[in-house]
């Protein structure tokens, strides 16, 4: 007997062929989210997207497969319509870590091993092109081939994805369910933005307008940093240019940036402040992190600016003539000076 996904995958993996299908198949015209039974899929869209955008957190909400399959759609719908391309990016990135949730928890949960199979192979193999294999001899660890495995684990600056750190066996590298998922959050990422990006709607609802234009207006405004960049080491334009255009910074990177600018006297405020355009922003977070390295919480050390040669073996360093002689951001000027 073959196996198929059930409706309730569909409402987790909207993205699935089916749900397309499905919602295509529901003879729905577009104008119908102006009628009032849709003003309850609508305001869901809202806070799901005001979830990640405002509040920083992800929604997990799920409902029957038909709201949810409605719900992500009008979701899209209004991201295109917010247009921002910095939030465009926060959102996907928030979408991508709901379906990594929801993944990790049904790869963990599901006992039936051809359903299991199925998901690996749905989402997996047919959406990403990754060869994953569970391998129940194994104790049931994911195993992809090296190649595939360095092509995802190269994004991630962290030791522990580092093939040495790896368990590997006869060409394959072993991974558990958290790690396997975790290496395609990029690729779920890229599949949301393009699926916004790439959505051609003449005429968006006047309903879903409204609700959009609401939360636009709810937008923190881009971080500029209002300082003479020119005076900035260039380690710390680059970092403070992905921020800007909501770019993921490594660890490395956020602590190079905040330690560099508590060394120039500025508040906890106006550290975290700089952090808010970062697609995973989270305040109570970063406030914890700032007074951390400001030496206000915990062991009360205050952290220095890491040394250039450290920044240049994290990739940070984007040297330039006006960094010559020098051996830490902080001096950066000085021989302009
Ligand atoms: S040399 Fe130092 S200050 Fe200049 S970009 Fe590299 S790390 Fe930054």
């Amino acid at each position: 007997m073959s196996i198929i996904l059930g409706k309730d995958d569909l409402a987790k993996y909207p993205f699935l062929e089916e749900a397309g299908t499905y919602v295509r198949e529901s003879h729905f015209d577009l104008d119908d989210f102006n009628r009032s039974e849709f003003l309850h899929i609508i305001e869901r869209a809202s806070k799901r997207i005001e979830f990640a955008l405002i509040q920083g957190k992800v929604f997990m909400d799920l409902e029957k497969y038909d709201i949810e399959l409605f719900t992500f759609l009008v979701s899209l719908i209004m991201m295109k319509y917010i247009y921002e391309d910095s939030a465009i990016k926060k959102f996907s990135l928030f979408e991508a870590i709901r379906v990594e949730r929801f993944l990790i928890s049904d790869l963990l949960k599901e006992k039936d091993l051809r359903k299991k199979n199925l998901l690996i192979s749905r989402i997996f193999r047919e959406l990403f092109q990754l060869d994953v294999d569970l391998d129940t001899k194994k104790n049931n660890l994911f195993k992809m081939n090296i190649s595939n495995y360095l092509d995802r684990a190269t994004q991630f600056n962290e030791i522990e994805w580092k093939l040495i750190n790896r368990a590997v066996d006869n060409g394959y590298v072993y991974l558990d369910v958290d790690e396997t998922v975790r290496l395609i959050r990029y690729e779920i990422y890229k599949l949301m933005y393009n699926k916004i990006k790439n959505m051609n709607i003449t005429k968006i609802p006047e309903q879903i307008r409204f609700h959009a234009t609401l939360i636009k207006n709810k937008l923190i405004p881009t971080i500029k940093y209002t300082k003479n960049t020119t005076d900035l080491p260039p380690c710390i334009k680059k970092a403070l240019e992905f921020l800007n255009k909501s770019e993921n910074l490594p660890h490395s990177a956020r602590f190079m940036l905040a330690t560099y600018m508590l060394s120039l006297g500025k508040s906890i405020d106006e550290v975290v402040s700089l952090f808010q355009n970062a697609p995973d922003f989270n305040e109570k977070i970063t406030r914890y992190q700032v007074e951390h390295l400001a030496g206000k919480k915990g062991s009360q050390t205050k952290y220095s600016v890491p040394a250039c040669s450290k920044l240049v073996n994290e990739n940070l360093c984007y040297a330039t003539i006006d960094c010559k002689g020098i051996t830490n951001p902080i001096q950066f000027g000085r021989n302009r000076k």
